[in-house]
């Protein structure tokens, strides 16, 4: 669920997988993707959340660290290995060539770290475009990757307000103040970031005043009174 709490287990669990060593994981577990984040100030990469907090730009990998290799910082990312394969930067780039070419966008799940061992689910996204930037005289993937609020129809606009994406420090503020358990029970694990005030009722996520830790069962008790 959007704006989980997990520890590293629990995101590998969730996958279904023993370890998840790498950021990009195209199709990890068909019919989706899932994409790691890290806006850290040591991350490797320059990931990005944009001001519309819908839409994430996600920085493409640099080719597999090998002893043959030179710095990895000074050469384009590629977008084949040396195989002919395609990289994970050449699957993503693909999805977006068949987007353009009228086909539906590839699903990723999103995962930040926020610190070390907690990483909060940030949400289902759509892979909507890459470039090639220019940056430092090497050619850098951005991929651009919209908040899907999978929903349909009539319901899609209020659930879409409400359906944005916590920042980033908001995150990591609550996080710290609340003392990393549940303001209710004082429960420290199933935990999720909660809207105080929903989004469809005019709250905002910008401030942490309006956001909170919940464990899953007071999250839950919660949304039943409001639905
Ligand atoms: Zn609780």
């Amino acid at each position: 669920m959007k704006d989980d709490i997990l520890t590293y287990r629990e995101m590998c669990d969730t996958e279904k997988v023993q370890t998840l060593q790498r950021g990009m994981n195209y199709r990890l577990n068909p019919p989706y993707s899932v994409i790691l984040m890290s806006q850290r100030s040591n991350a490797p990469y320059n990931d990005v959340i944009l001001d519309d907090n819908m839409t994430i730009v996600y920085e493409g990998h640099d080719a597999p660290r090998k002893s043959s290799e030179p710095d990895l910082k000074a050469v384009d990312q590629p977008y084949y290995t040396k195989t002919g394969r395609l990289t994970q930067n050449g699957l993503f780039a693909n999805a977006v060539k068949r987007v353009r070419k009228g086909g539906s966008p590839e699903s990723v799940k999103v995962y930040e770290k926020l610190f070390s061992g907690v990483w909060s689910f940030k949400g289902i996204f759509h892979v909507i475009d890459y470039e090639l930037s220019l940056l430092q005289g090497r050619h850098v993937f951005k991929f651009r990757l919209r908040l899907s609020s999978e929903i349909t129809n009539g319901e899609q606009t209020r659930l879409r307000a409400r359906s944005r994406i916590i920042p980033t420090e908001i995150k990591k503020e609550v996080w710290k103040r609340d003392g990393g358990k549940c303001t209710i029970c004082g429960k420290k694990d199933e935990l999720h970031f909660d809207h105080v005030i929903p989004y469809s009722k005019g709250g905002s996520s910008i401030t942490a005043d309006n956001v909170r830790i919940l464990c899953a069962r007071h999250n839950l008790s919660k949304s039943d009174k409001i639905e």
